[in-house]
């Protein structure tokens, strides 16, 4: 009898949730104001790990204590946990009933920067970087105030859990300034070994946007990023006598050039935004000698897969073309390699604790924020914070390894969205530290609560929605 009447009354509740597709605008503020008192009282002890966090930061792939304060936030939550997934990764679980399945990440890695905020919780740490050189180390891209909303996150839904049904899955990745941490944890069987999500969700701060608002981009957000290392290869020889020699750095320097038209004249300026930078260039010891070779670094940004693939076809074909004209035979032409990130043994060095989860690739694919998640959560940002506060933001050509969640098969959608860390800008006078920046310094009060605010209205936007 007593089974008969639970299954009666689990048959009802599936049939009032059915009901309720989408979480109305007033619910969305009745949750705000639960999420919002839930703040109040945790920000004192939030703020104290931000500092923490700050004045404690760690190099990518040594991550080891930050992964470790993370995993313990999360068991204190109630999150099942596990660690050491490629690398220092940190994979937390909060299963409440059946509904979809949302994955929240942070980043944990800090920089090679030497702190000038004059905070009295700035960073004296320095540590020994892969080549083995002691540098100074500094949470100057946001990270800490990442991991401090993402803890703050994870404390909201733990007790609202009375709101929601779903899995939320939240990871801690290592390695992103590097490009790499997401790539080893998804090896290491981050959709595999846990549940795989229905949606991915992250933000970034930018200190371009004031404290108090969020940005979003639907669809290219941020750019495929690839390093390119081009060898030119001559016939050394005296600077006196050139004519009998074939001199690479008259070659390199044509195709520093050439390389300048293929954005300008190859590519449509509205339909392939991109950029081909030479940042270095390098061969000879002295005037009056003719080098055997010179070896050029490029970055290559870029939105499509088809732009990235035209533009490096197109390097290859100018390296060639000058090649030729100089009277090169074709076994000497520019050899173009591919060097963004790391050799599968450079990575398993690096996240020694983890060997299988080492991977690499040689270029980090651009941020797609899924049209239909970004409007869904847009909307949800309105409701929050009003239509003033939430920013629709241009496309920019930096890179960020969030975008290899979504590039698994079958493709997950994901949005990466901005959080404003900037005072209020005066008089149209929009000046402030950008990221990477020694003085880069976060405005925290008003930043980790809209931070907060805006994550969980993204999450409940969509654990009270079916999955598409
Ligand atoms: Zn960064
Ligand atoms: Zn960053």
């Amino acid at each position: 009898m007593k089974t008969t009447l639970n299954f009666i009354l689990s048959l009802q509740l599936i049939f009032v949730l059915s009901l309720v597709p989408f979480i109305s605008p007033a619910q969305q503020h009745a949750t705000d104001g639960e999420v919002t008192g839930i703040i109040e009282k945790e920000s004192p002890d939030l703020l104290k790990l931000y500092q923490h966090l700050h004045a404690n930061p760690e190099l990518s792939f040594q991550e080891k204590e930050t992964a470790k304060l993370m995993a313990g936030e999360l068991r204190k939550a109630g999150f099942e946990v596990s660690e050491n997934i490629g690398g220092y990764g940190v994979v937390g679980l909060l299963r409440n009933g059946e509904g979809p399945t949302v994955m929240i990440r942070t980043d944990m890695d800090a920089l090679p920067i030497k702190e000038d905020t004059g905070l009295p919780y700035a960073s004296q740490v320095t540590a020994t970087d892969a080549s083995g050189k002691v540098v100074p180390v500094m949470h100057a891209c946001g990270h800490d105030l990442h991991m401090t909303t993402w803890v703050g996150v994870a404390r909201v839904f733990s007790q609202m859990r009375s709101n929601w049904k779903g899995t939320l899955v939240f990871i801690a990745q290592p390695a992103e300034e590097k490009l790499t941490g997401a790539r080893a944890m998804i090896a290491d069987g981050l959709f595999t070994k846990f549940p795989r999500p229905d949606y991915g969700l992250a933000l970034h701060v930018n200190p371009a946007l004031e404290v108090g608002k969020v940005g979003y981009k639907s669809g290219y957000a941020l750019a495929n990023s690839e390093s390119l290392t081009i060898t030119v290869k001559g016939k050394g020889g005296h600077g006196a006598t050139p004519h009998t020699s074939i001199d690479p750095i008259v070659m390199a320097s044509k195709i520093v050039l050439g390389l300048q038209t293929i954005v300008s004249r190859e590519l449509s300026p509205l339909e392939s935004p991109s950029v081909i930078s030479v940042g270095s260039i390098h061969g000879g010891t002295t005037g009056n000698i003719i080098p055997n070779e010179v070896e050029m670094k490029l970055t290559v940004r870029s939105f499509s897969d088809e732009s990235r693939e035209a533009i490096i076809g197109k390097i290859g074909r100018i390296c060639r073309g000058v090649a030729l004209a100089a009277g090169l035979e074709e076994k000497d032409y520019p050899v173009i390699e591919s060097t963004t990130l790391y050799t599968p043994a450079q990575v398993r060095e690096l996240t020694k604790n983890k060997p299988s989860g080492a991977t690499a690739d040689n270029y980090n694919p651009s941020v797609y924020n899924d049209p239909v998640l970004t409007g869904k959560v847009a909307t949800a940002f309105r409701a929050t914070f009003g239509e003033g506060n939430v920013v629709e933001l241009p496309p920019e050509m930096f890179g960020e390894d969030f975008s290899n969640y979504t590039r698994v098969s079958p493709r997950i959608p994901t949005l990466i969205y901005s959080l404003g860390t900037s005072a209020p800008f005066t008089d149209n006078v929009r000046s402030y530290h950008p990221t990477h920046s020694s003085k880069f310094s976060p405005v925290i009060g008003l930043g980790l609560t809209t931070g907060i605010r805006s994550m969980s209205a993204a999450i409940f936007s969509l654990l009270n929605s079916s999955p598409d």
